[in-house]
């Protein structure tokens, strides 16, 4: 694979053009974006070797898309459309069941690989692309028997390079698994957030009083509105389902307080230290 072109050179598509050079210098790769200022600052930050368009997509043995999550969906059939009989798409959107269903009966479905490498930070655009983002971090990928084989294990081969492990899971299953472990984790951030702001509003307390508890929990309400309101969008019913589980323990929290039950307070607290059996070796 020489000619690789990443449509969305941003904190993903940046950071997997450094691995790519990283792995085999000789590669060229091609950035296509919306706006003109963006792909010169990833041509000066050396992310990509030139500006390519649409157009060109023939000429690529590897399309990389890395936009968010609607506007995706609305480029694949036209970029499957223009890919070459031994060209492979690849996307790596936080949601799985619209994109693959917008493609289900094209026919160029092979050409094409849907996943979910889980690794991130809350930047955004070329100058969040970093080296190592991806090490020891997993890949989700959905429905790969749709893919074409040799295609897919060149591509697959690389992410293993880079320190991925690979999952498999059915893009339904992703979008309802994600719900809990990534977009509430987010809205609970930005709402946190939201609730500080609102209530100090003198912002430089918020900044003399803040430890390292809040700024991690708050960590997330750094990211991207125009990333994440597509997200939210996509996986709307199982980010709502998510919410309500997460507001009836918010609600039993206050509660217990309410009726000074400390005790139970105690108990819940000591139940969820569980969570560190289950992440480590995550986190
Ligand atoms: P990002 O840093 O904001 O980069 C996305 C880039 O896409 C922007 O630089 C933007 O450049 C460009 N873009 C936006 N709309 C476009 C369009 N319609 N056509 C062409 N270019 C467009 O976002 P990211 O965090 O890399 O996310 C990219 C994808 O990876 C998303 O699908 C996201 O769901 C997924 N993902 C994100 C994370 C994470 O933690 N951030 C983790 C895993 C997967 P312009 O300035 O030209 O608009």
């Amino acid at each position: 694979m020489k000619n690789i072109y990443i449509i969305g050179v941003g904190l993903i598509g940046g950071s997997l053009a450094l691995e790519i050079k990283r792995l085999d210098p000789t590669v060229t790769i091609y950035g296509i974006s919306r706006k003109e200022s963006t792909l010169d600052e990833a041509l000066a930050l050396n992310l990509i070797d030139r500006k390519a368009t649409i157009d060109d997509i023939p000429n690529a043995d590897l399309v990389i898309l890395s936009i968010p999550v609607d506007a995706s969906v609305k480029l694949l059939p036209t970029l499957l459309d223009k890919i070459s009989e031994t060209g492979l798409v690849i996307d790596v959107g936080s949601t799985k069941e619209a994109i693959c269903k917008v493609v289900e009966n094209h026919p160029k479905r092979k050409h094409f690989l849907a996943m979910h490498p889980i690794a991130g930070t809350e930047y955004s655009g070329p100058k969040a692309a970093i080296y190592n983002l991806f090490q020891n971090k997993t890949n989700i990928i959905c429905e790969e028997d749709k893919t074409d084989e040799a295609l897919k294990n060149k591509v697959l081969d690389f992410f293993t390079a880079i320190g991925m492990k690979l999952r498999r899971m059915n893009p339904d299953s992703h979008d309802k698994h994600i719900a809990y472990v990534s977009h509430l984790s987010h809205i609970s951030s930005f709402m946190l957030g939201k609730t500080v702001i609102e209530k100090e509003k003198n912002e430089r307390d918020i900044f003399d009083m803040a430890g390292s508890g809040f700024a991690s929990t708050v960590r997330l309400a750094k990211s991207s509105p125009e990333m994440w309101s597509p997200i939210f969008r996509q996986n709307k019913e199982n980010v709502i389902e998510s919410l309500e589980e997460y507001i009836t323990n918010l609600t039993h929290f206050r509660d217990m307080m309410k009726e000074d039950d400390f005790e139970a307070i105690y108990n819940e607290m000591k139940n969820t230290n569980h969570i560190k059996d289950i992440l480590n070796g995550i986190i």
